[in-house]
């Protein structure tokens, strides 16, 4: 039913040989792998190259941001167009790491995920709360307003590009797991988000991952939530081992 999506975010880790060293371990291992869709995001300075190795692959390469214009005098950043041009497949957007060290605020996230769709590319769309706002209950509010505001205006039809990633914060680069039952809850919320923003249908169609510290000691029980479509991966994703042993989840 829903094609569960396994994706390493590299952040800014990795040459442009490491990130090809990495690459060909994966696809060696994990190449004939096709019951799930494999995501890499290296850096942008390795993306091409990346592409290039994993061009007969199946697994896909992903851009870790974009601005959400094609070209013009934007110094220094990277539009969804260009991406496609070298070969990615999908973009993430709206990482806690872009909302709280840049200042990405739900509408600007909301103006790339238009434009990464207006490109035809696919979007991995991530939100969560922070320690705090889960702490002061302010966890749902949170979810509703990035939901609302990041996928404001944009159609039914054009969510099958879309991938949510639910990623809280205090779980990042943390070693903290959610549990597998917090992780369960919030995403059944989540899916209640897009049934009552959309419909049942759609909210049934639309893959979400859970991101933070997933590992390759508790994928198997992340994996084995209902509602838990995939991971978003950052640590983990930087040891083939370790990544393709995420990809090799117990399936169910
Ligand atoms: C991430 O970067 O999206 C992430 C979840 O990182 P980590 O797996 O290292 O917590």
């Amino acid at each position: 039913m829903r094609k569960p999506v396994i994706a390493g975010n590299w952040k800014l880790h990795k040459t442009v040989a490491e990130s090809i060293q990495l690459v060909e371990a994966l696809n060696r291992e994990a190449a004939g792998v096709s019951d799930i869709e494999i995501v890499v995001a290296p850096v942008y300075t390795a993306l091409q190259n990346v592409a290039e190795v994993l061009a007969e692959s199946n697994i896909a390469v992903a851009g870790q941001n974009c601005y959400p214009v094609n070209s013009g005098a934007f110094t220094g950043e990277v539009s969804p167009a260009l991406l496609k041009d070298i070969g990615c497949r999908y973009c993430i957007v709206g990482h806690s790491e872009r909302r709280q060290l840049f200042g990405e605020t739900d509408a600007f996230i909301n103006a790339k995920i238009k434009a990464l769709i207006s490109e035809g590319l696919g979007v991995i769309f991530c939100i969560g709360e922070t320690l705090e706002e889960r702490e002061s209950d302010q966890m749902y509010e949170v979810l509703t307003r990035q939901i609302r505001e990041g996928l404001k205006d944009i159609p039914a039809d054009a969510m099958q590009q879309v991938v949510i990633a639910y990623e809280p914060v205090w779980a990042i680069g943390t070693g903290k797991t959610a549990t597998n039952q917090q992780a369960a809850e919030a995403h059944a919320f989540i899916r209640g988000l897009l049934q009552g923003f959309y419909n049942e249908e759609l909210a049934g169609q639309t893959r979400i991952l859970y991101g933070g510290s997933v590992k390759p000691d508790n994928v198997d029980g992340l994996m084995a939530q209902e509602d838990i479509d995939g991971t978003l991966v950052g640590g983990a994703s930087l040891k083939a081992e370790d990544f393709v042993r995420i990809i090799n989840f117990k399936r169910g």
